[in-house]
């Protein structure tokens, strides 16, 4: 009987190692079906108003009019013509997107989205100042150019959300300015006085090791140092959409200062919604917003009574419902190696069969791009229709039949039951 499909079985996780790295960048366009496709890195997923309305700007004029947040938090665009590449890099460097030419691609940092906002976790507003500091230390880094494109840092401001990513290099907030550092997936950290560059040291002595023979510290774990400090499960609690505690700034929450938390379906925005978002931030906004690694965005300090707005424009903005927790991959036509428009059969699927629980992952080809972590059920197009897993038990339906089986998959109805 097959598992379910995580994070360690799926074939989509790792690199094949027998080529160069071909991971996009801004820079490096890569060609896909529906014209070239733009990675962004984003780190700490942090845009100022000026930034949204650079990437909506960007969307429109260059690319197909949306742009979409990836599982890592960053941006992409696609349906780009493979001439626009000067035109783009102008705009996201005058924008302040594109620090450096040579280290664009491995900007890849993901922070808990609510630190320092709504009064959790032992970090606070310290993550910020991670993110700004990692980033710059890479970026004056000769060797971290070397770093895969896809290498992840993680930093986790005490609450386990960004921690339960499995990302190559974790720093967990601690009391006292310290952290935990964890490298891969290893069950043991080891604490640290100086976070960032612990992480960065963490990163340029696992290239050493790995010597090109891998791309990601997990795939060489066993050789790994652990650390002497047992970690806990970590909750992977995601941003609940709608208002965020605290309230407006200068609400009566300790100044906290609040704000809403949206998310965007299948991780995308139209160039449109992008503006109002930005909008919704505010010009002279204090805080950047904040995308996050499950496709939301939030928007520190801005007004609740916004949110109906953001609603009428598509963007979700309440928590639950047939549309939490389900993703797809780009499939048709943005990739030629998908069997179908797996996305068009997601939102059929959740206006067909509404459904809540388990997270749900439609997938264009074995590849599984973008897939969750933890338990989650997997979607699989197929030439007959798709063959849809959960907990190890498989059923392969037609086309119409697979609204309700994934509906019944995600509420458990089929789950440790055959
Ligand atoms: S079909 Fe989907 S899972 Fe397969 S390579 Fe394309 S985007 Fe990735």
């Amino acid at each position: 009987m097959p598992p379910t499909p995580d994070a360690a079985q799926a074939p989509s996780v790792g690199p094949d190692r027998g080529r160069a790295d071909a991971c996009p960048g801004a820079l490096r366009l890569h060609p896909a079906e529906d014209g070239h496709l733009a990675r962004l890195r984003i780190p700490g997923g942090q845009l100022t108003h000026r930034q949204l309305l650079a990437v909506a700007d960007a969307a429109d004029a260059l690319g197909d009019g949306e742009a979409e947040i990836t599982s890592r938090g960053n941006l992409q665009l696609r349906g780009l013509a493979g001439h626009c590449a000067a035109d783009l890099a102008e705009r996201l460097r005058t924008a302040g997107l594109l620090p450096s030419d040579t280290h664009e691609r491995v900007r890849n940092i993901v922070a808990s989205p609510l630190a320092g906002l709504d009064g959790r976790g032992t970090g606070g507003s310290r993550i910020l100042q991670w993110v700004r500091e990692l980033d710059e230390a890479l970026c004056a880094a000769p060797w971290a150019a070397a770093l895969s494109g896809k290498f992840l840092f993680a930093l986790d401001d005490g609450r386990g959300d960004v921690a339960a990513l499995d990302a190559d290099v974790t720093l967990i907030a601690v009391d006292g300015g310290r952290a935990l550092l964890r490298t891969g997936r290893a069950r043991r950290a080891t604490a640290v006085d100086a976070p960032v560059p612990a992480a960065l040291d963490a990163a340029r002595r696992f290239l050493a090791l790995a010597g090109g023979r891998a791309w990601h510290p997990r795939e060489i774990q066993h050789e790994l140092p652990e650390g002497d400090v047992p970690l806990p499960p970590f909750a992977g609690e995601r941003p609940a959409l709608g208002v965020l505690p605290g309230g407006p700034s200068g609400g009566s929450s300790g100044g906290l200062p609040g704000g809403l938390s949206v998310g965007l379906r299948f991780g995308r925005a139209t160039g449109d919604q992008w503006r109002l978002l930005a909008d919704a931030l505010g010009a002279h906004a204090p805080h950047p917003a904040r995308l996050t690694p499950w496709r939301g965005v939030v928007l520190p300090g801005a007004d609740p009574a916004l949110l109906p707005r953001l609603a009428d424009a598509g963007l979700r903005t309440a928590p639950g419902g047939p549309w939490e927790g389900v993703t797809a991959c780009t499939g048709l036509p943005g990739c030629g190696k998908s069997l179908a428009d797996v996305r068009a059969q997601a939102a059929r699927a959740v206006a067909d069969a509404p459904a809540e629980g388990l997270p749900v992952h439609w997938s264009g080809c074995a590849r599984r791009c973008g897939h969750p972590v933890g338990r989650w059920v997997d979607v699989l197009a197929t030439a007959a229709g798709h063959r849809v897993t959960v907990d190890g038990t498989v059923r392969d339906t037609e086309e119409n039949d697979t609204a309700e089986a994934v509906a019944e998959a995600r509420n458990a109805q089929w789950r440790r039951t055959e």
